[in-house]
């Protein structure tokens, strides 16, 4: 697929990059909490492409939106928490901050190389998320090369994403791009074998797309989450008061069809007889087999002959893709699941599987109990890596030159 060979940083000779003026689409959308930034891992991320460029003596333009604002100006949406949290990780760096595009343009010919420009919330422009051709090029005045390293926004095409690299060559990938390209996609092309994906999550429909693109590629398929007891139903079983959608089963009676022998459901459940989701509240809990789950029972994490069954397939599994958690992973009492599931993963990581997370609460699931560092790949894309996963182009990766 096209969107695998696009180039990257490395692929431009050193000169280029000697006291030019590179624009780095970064993901600054950051959880801010009374104007201070409550967790900078999308901005610590961004770092290795941040001083790979300051090395090549590269002036160090950021653009990145931040949240909702619609096209208006508005304080809240402000990036100026993202440049405090930015001066601390970079204390030797002069840092410049501007409100506008125009600004930008004039300091871009002004500040030394080795310094960077942050601009002000980009969706603060209307012309952003219509990926407005004026605005790209108003963009692509200020600098002499793209670079895009924000995955979580590759899959839409707006202006600091898409429109400007019709505008500005070289666009380039920077670093954490790369990353979750070649992970991902190693995920969906050539994947060593034993091959396992993990689906979970609410709902199927959400899921479908990439559910029947990892289908044909995986050894196996493991169910988790609510969407097991709209599989369970589409097979006449009773699942008690759980989640289901209702027109699904449809779907999920088909998907059976197609590939039963790959399709591995659950075998026994965690039930509550009440379930609260806004105050995180569950009721009494009972470990019961599928075909058991009471008329009133709420079916709220997988059981632990399930976990056993799991763990086994995992064993020796040689690639894992994992996206939605296998409960509500929210409630301390309904997260042994999702939780036994990432020790697997992190255990066969040690012993050479290569593991990707993908979706942002299964990610915020393994942040949680601390594991990402020993899984292979989290992505920081939660919308964007679904995309990926379902085999779909993304538009900000697509519109990067070609090696
Ligand atoms: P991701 O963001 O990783 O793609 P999803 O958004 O699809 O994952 O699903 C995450 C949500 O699914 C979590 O909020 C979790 O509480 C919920 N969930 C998982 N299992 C169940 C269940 N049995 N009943 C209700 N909700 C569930
Ligand atoms: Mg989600």
């Amino acid at each position: 697929m096209s969107s695998f060979n696009v180039k990257s940083l490395d692929d431009l000779p050193n000169d280029t990059l000697n006291q030019k003026r590179v624009i780095v689409r970064v993901d600054f959308n950051v959880p801010i909490h009374n104007g201070v930034v409550t967790n900078d891992l999308r901005i610590r991320e961004s770092l290795p492409t941040i001083n790979r460029l300051l090395e090549m003596n590269s002036k160090v333009i950021l653009i990145s939106h931040l949240g909702r604002p619609k096209g208006k100006r508005s304080p809240e949406y402000s990036l100026k928490p993202v440049l405090d949290s930015l001066k601390k990780l970079l204390p030797n760096v002069t840092i410049h901050f501007v409100e506008t595009i125009e600004e930008l343009k004039e300091k871009s010919y002004q500040i030394n190389p080795k310094e960077i420009i942050l601009l002000e919330n980009i969706r603060f422009y209307e012309g952003e998320e219509k990926n407005d051709p004026e605005l790209s090029k108003k963009l692509a005045e200020c600098g002499d090369i793209y670079v895009n390293d924000a995955f979580g926004s590759a899959h839409r095409a707006h202006s600091s994403t898409e429109g400007i690299a019709n505008y500005l060559k070289p666009a380039v990938a920077g670093y954490l791009l790369k990353k979750e390209i070649e992970y991902l996609s190693k995920a969906i092309s050539n994947p060593e074998h034993p091959y396992i994906a993990i689906i979970g999550g609410t709902k199927i429909s959400g899921k479908i797309d990439v559910i029947q693109n990892l289908l044909s590629k995986v050894d196996k398929l493991l169910i988790g989450g609510a969407m097991m007891f709209t599989f369970y139903k589409a097979q006449g079983i009773n699942v008690g008061k759980s989640l289901i959608e209702e027109d699904k089963i449809e779907l999920a009676k088909s998907l059976l069809d197609q590939a039963k022998e790959k399709i591995l459901l659950p075998v026994d459940c965690v039930v509550s007889d009440t379930f609260d989701f806004k105050n995180l509240k569950v009721g009494s809990l009972q470990v019961v087999e599928i075909h058991n789950i009471p008329e009133n029972g709420i079916g709220l994490d997988i059981g632990p002959k399930t976990l056993e069954l799991y763990s086994k397939e995992l064993e020796n599994a040689k690639t894992v893709v994992w996206n939605g958690p296998m409960g509500v992973f929210e409630i301390q009492d309904t997260a042994k699941g999702t939780l036994e599931i990432a020790k697997q993963l992190a255990k066969i990581t040690k012993k050479g599987a290569t593991t990707i997370v993908g979706g942002g609460d299964s990610a915020s699931a393994i942040e949680g109990a601390n594991l990402q560092k020993e899984i292979s790949h989290v992505s920081t894309g939660g919308g964007a890596s679904l995309e990926f996963l379902e085999g779909k182009i993304l538009p900000g990766i697509s519109i990067l030159d070609k090696k």
